[in-house]
């Protein structure tokens, strides 16, 4: 990044799509506020991370981030305001969203 974007950043700050906190244990908490992306993680151990469905229905999800899950999802970046997972989201009941999450920003998915 060039000197002029990252004065531009720190100027204008971008407001993600959803901000990344961390949890000390295996499971995020009950309650999850909308643009939260919330990681449970015991030491260096990432658990599982969840979020409320970004198109608003109001469902919550949870991905397993540990590698004995079948199903694994990776926090490719840990950075508080631009998280990035790996691979999209899908949920296969309900809404059907199907999103990545890269650099804090939902990227919805063309059906
Ligand atoms: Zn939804």
């Amino acid at each position: 990044m060039n000197i002029f974007k990252r004065l531009w950043r720190r100027i204008f700050p971008r407001r993600p799509d959803l901000e990344l906190s961390f949890v000390e244990g295996d499971t995020p908490p009950e309650n999850l506020s909308p643009g939260h992306l919330v990681v449970a993680k015991e030491g260096d151990e990432l658990w599982a991370a969840a979020l409320l469905c970004p198109c608003g229905c109001g469902e919550r999800i949870e991905l397993a981030l540990i590698d004995a899950a079948n199903t694994k999802w990776h926090l490719v970046s840990k950075d508080r305001l631009s998280p990035t997972l790996h691979p999209s989201v899908w949920r296969k009941t309900g809404c059907r969203s199907h999103f990545w999450v890269r650099s804090g920003k939902i990227v919805w998915c063309a059906e």
